[in-house]
């Protein structure tokens, strides 16, 4: 038994509640971005809003409540026990923290600047967004007063992201890897052998022949589809009901194949997490991913680690090419460039691999400046062109493809970004124990041995969900905290040898 302690039981039972609506709300997210007809969404978001009204107040129930705060600091509870407490603690913590006023500005600010931010972007008007980004900013100001924090005030809105990070963990990653990365981008973009453009990115493909093949990866993954589904939406996620129904999604813009393919790949990194979670966790507090960043350390494990290896495309070019003809001209090696182009370019989600963390540094410099009032909205478009010239040598000639791109800021996630690049850093941090522990990771890939790499993944991560935070689960299954070095020496063997 996993849990034994009297009172815990009781509360997982109160929990059942809580997660039972969580689960139902994951259903009408999930109809709500693939198969729920236009007219839907009016009534969805009402619904949704009321079930997320309700649930709240299930978990502020005084009974609820009272049995956190008397198992809070007990020393006879076991870990999965004492991760229960803490994430509903957390929980209870940030949404007590927090006025419902405020919550309801926010969400009502965000739904508004949502129309405005994306007419912004399609006429490439900064002014048209600037007075939601102002009022947005003000409010996350708000929020972290009320949240409150120890040494930076941008530790407020980390934190909400991810448990336990702070300004100088970040401060920290940035100053290690920017050097190392403007370095080694210098040095590719140099020796060109992994090129700044590839002709199959113009390449057309046929949208029914891509499904098939993203079918044969995940069943070549052995995705399981007893226990998950593959459907398409505009924006590719993943979402869990519950351990034994994980969905993912992806898309298909009918060009650049390696998108919808490396994309699949990367929500399959999501998928693979929540469904190897340990099942005695079921339906509890900890029956889930920790956190955003690590959450996307097996996401990109997946994407870039395996999908972008040589190894991998070697083995699965045969299939590949049955599928999509055009392969014919181009040899594996090819292929493998093609997923490895690198070049300085504006847009964060087209980004490669090394200069991915850029994209992520440039925002995560305005976020703070944003959040200590050094900078005010209005500042933000010109610094961005400014520090996007000065770190990757490129200016944005428009809004829309400088300062507008994103829809974070919109939707009033400030704070949100750092989590990529923990994931990114992870990833390469696992990798290289993974390595130490069963030799060489190509030739699993080439071998096709992906239950080696998963099983790997389980025991150092998945299976315990949420029982740990997040800089203790990296402690305890490798023994160190975030390491960027990992991954500026993984660039270097990757791109420079
Ligand atoms: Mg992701």
């Amino acid at each position: 038994m996993v849990f034994e302690n009297k009172d815990i039981l009781e509360l997982l039972e109160r929990y059942r509640v809580i997660w039972a609506i969580s689960h139902a709300t994951s259903v009408l997210h999930w109809d709500s971005e693939t198969y729920m007809p236009k007219n839907g969404i009016m009534e969805r978001s009402v619904a949704i809003g009321e079930l997320s009204v309700l649930s709240q107040k299930l978990l502020l129930d005084e009974k609820l409540v009272s049995l956190v705060e008397k198992l809070d600091g007990l020393e006879d509870l076991n870990d999965y026990e004492k991760g229960v407490v803490r994430v509903l603690k957390r929980n209870i913590r940030i949404m007590k923290a927090l006025p419902p006023e405020l919550v309801r500005e926010l969400a009502k600010t965000a739904q508004e600047a949502r129309p405005y931010w994306k007419t912004a972007k399609e006429k490439n008007d900064f002014n048209i967004f600037k007075p939601y980004l102002e009022k947005i900013v003000e409010l996350e100001k708000k929020v972290v007063e009320y949240l409150g924090y120890e040494e930076h005030p941008y530790d407020a809105l980390l934190d909400f992201y991810e448990e336990g990070l702070l300004t100088r963990d970040v401060d920290m990653m940035f100053s290690k890897l920017e050097p190392e990365i403007r370095a080694v981008l210098e040095k590719v973009l140099e020796n060109d052998y992994y090129p700044q453009k590839h002709p199959l990115e113009d390449v057309k493909y046929d949208v029914d022949a891509m499904r098939k093949v993203n079918m044969e990866i995940l069943k070549l993954l052995k995705y399981p589809f007893e226990s998950g589904r593959l459907d398409e939406s505009a924006h590719p996620f993943t979402i869990h009901m519950g351990l034994k129904d994980v969905r993912i999604t992806t898309r298909y813009e009918g060009y650049d194949f390696k998108r919808s393919l490396l994309g699949t790949i990367h929500e399959f990194g999501h998928a693979l997490y929540e469904l190897q979670i340990d099942e005695r966790l079921m339906m509890t507090p900890i029956a889930t991913g920790v956190s955003l960043g690590i959450h996307e350390s097996q996401s990109r494990f997946w994407e870039n680690m395996l999908g972008r290896s040589r190894a991998f495309t070697e083995a699965t070019y045969e299939l590949l090419k049955k599928y999509l003809p055009f392969l014919k001209d181009y040899s594996p090696e090819e292929v493998y460039r093609y997923f490895n182009t690198v070049r300085p370019s504006f847009i964060r989600t087209e980004a490669d691999e090394v200069t991915y963390n850029i994209h992520i540094l440039l925002r995560f410099k305005l976020e703070k400046l944003l959040i200590t009032g050094e900078i005010s909205a209005s500042d933000v478009a010109d610094l961005w062109n400014d520090e996007m010239e000065r770190l990757l040598g490129i200016r944005p000639k428009t809004y829309s493809e400088g300062v507008l791109q994103d829809i974070h800021w919109s939707q009033g996630s400030i704070g949100y970004f750092p989590t990529y690049t923990i994931g990114t850093l992870v990833a390469a941090q696992i990798r290289y124990h993974m390595v130490n522990e069963l030799g060489s990771i190509e030739e699993l890939i080439f071998n096709g041995d992906y239950d080696a790499i998963k099983n790997y993944l389980r025991d150092k991560i998945h299976k315990w969900g949420s029982t740990y935070p997040p800089k203790e689960l990296l402690k305890r299954s490798f023994g160190e905290e975030f390491d960027p070095t990992y991954f500026t020496r993984y660039l270097r063997e990757k791109y420079l040898s």
